[in-house]
């Protein structure tokens, strides 16, 4: 009677033991001009295959569960996937993507950080018909006139990379293109001036292709919209930031710099610093002089027309040593445009008027430091 007993509970044991499924916890898909990301939260050790057809992708799991409250979110439909499907087979789960494009597939993961505590899956389907350059051009502007000064205007964060969230939650990414759209559309009304943008949607770009944006396109200026965050919500107003490669003048800037510089960490790439040898070069540039001191007016005219709408956390323009700063020989400025860590500044940040007040105070100190230059 033992015996079996016995043998009852091994019979038990390795059965729930096959029960054992590993858990796919959520999906995102992030729409890019030139490729679509699927983002899979899942655990250390699933174990995932990932294969390209003529027009589709399928991701297969071993073992695998979908949580309920994210079986949705499985299905999603852009200008490159047509369906999504979801097909079991014993105990493997299949995501069956259609593509409607000729395409490439990449895919890497994630270990968990700071902000993530699960491992991630990334797959990109990248577009093979078009060069990703002459993909990106000018997703919000008027053809070039000649002679027009070209702005790029970059909307920190994007995609997985939500940046900094406010108390109600709010989450900075969107605030930042919000404003950089705003920002776009008024210095696009000036015809001696092109604004472009580095990204157009809800999607990440790394750092260092934010400068080859503004290479590929011929930026004459550099501006980074941000929003700040701190622990304490009282912390309030607006900081610029210029480039300084020996780094900050502030204890708040030495954290900033801590977390503008990796948030390519948390918006999937697969190592942090992709390019060395590009910044390298970008170090190295003759006028690096020159980029600084004009970098530091454009600052001072952009915090002088800032302080006109609302408060300012820092009078002088500050130095950290961001990399979106890297451009060569073109003056950069990261303007932090409030602290969406304090509720009542958070407010302002999501209202549209707010948002329109704030693009057009950057813009009037854009136009006064040409006119200084002239
Ligand atoms: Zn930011």
């Amino acid at each position: 009677m033992r015996y079996w007993i016995n043998l009852f509970f091994i019979f038990l044991t390795t059965f729930a033991y096959g029960e054992d499924k590993t858990t796919l916890y959520d999906f995102r898909y992030w729409s890019a001009p030139d490729h679509t990301r699927i983002v899979i939260d899942k655990e250390e050790d699933t174990l995932f295959n990932i294969r390209g057809y003529d027009n589709h992708v399928v991701i297969s799991f071993d073992d695998a569960e979908v949580l309920s409250e994210t079986f949705s979110n499985i299905f999603f439909k852009d200008s490159r996937i047509q369906k999504v499907r979801i097909k079991r087979e014993k105990s493997t789960i299949k995501l069956i993507v259609h593509i409607s494009k000729k395409f490439k597939l990449k895919h890497f993961t994630l270990d968990p950080n700071t902000k993530y505590k699960h491992h991630r899956l990334v797959v990109d389907i990248v577009d093979s018909e078009v060069k990703v350059a002459k993909k990106i051009t000018k997703p919000d502007s008027p053809p070039s006139i000649r002679n027009q000064k070209i702005i790029l205007i970059d909307a920190g964060h994007g995609g997985e990379d939500s940046g900094a969230i406010g108390k109600n939650k709010s989450l900075e990414k969107n605030v930042n293109l919000a404003i950089a759209r705003k920002l776009v559309a008024i210095i696009n009304q000036n015809k001696d001036l092109n604004a472009v943008l580095s990204r157009s949607g809800d999607y990440y770009v790394p750092l260092t292709k934010r400068l080859t944006i503004a290479q590929n396109q011929k930026a004459t200026m550099f501006i980074s919209i941000h929003a700040d965050s701190v622990e304490s919500i009282n912390a309030k107003g607006a900081s610029v930031y210029t480039l300084s490669e020996k780094g900050n003048n502030s204890k708040l800037a030495r954290q900033l710099e801590e977390s503008q510089n990796v948030v390519d960490q948390f918006g999937g790439v697969e190592t942090v610093i992709d390019n060395d040898q590009f910044l390298k070069n970008i170090l190295t540039d003759y006028s690096r002089k020159d980029r600084e001191k004009q970098s530091f007016e454009l600052a001072q005219e952009i915090i002088s027309q800032l302080e006109k709408i609302g408060p300012i956390h820092k009078k002088i323009p500050q130095k950290a040593n961001f990399v979106v700063l890297k451009s060569p020989s073109i003056p950069s400025v990261l303007v932090e445009t409030a602290f969406i860590s304090n509720p009542t500044q958070e407010k302002r940040l999501t209202n549209k008027r707010q948002q329109q007040k704030i693009a057009q105070s950057i813009y009037q100190g854009i136009v006064n430091y040409y006119q200084e230059l002239d």
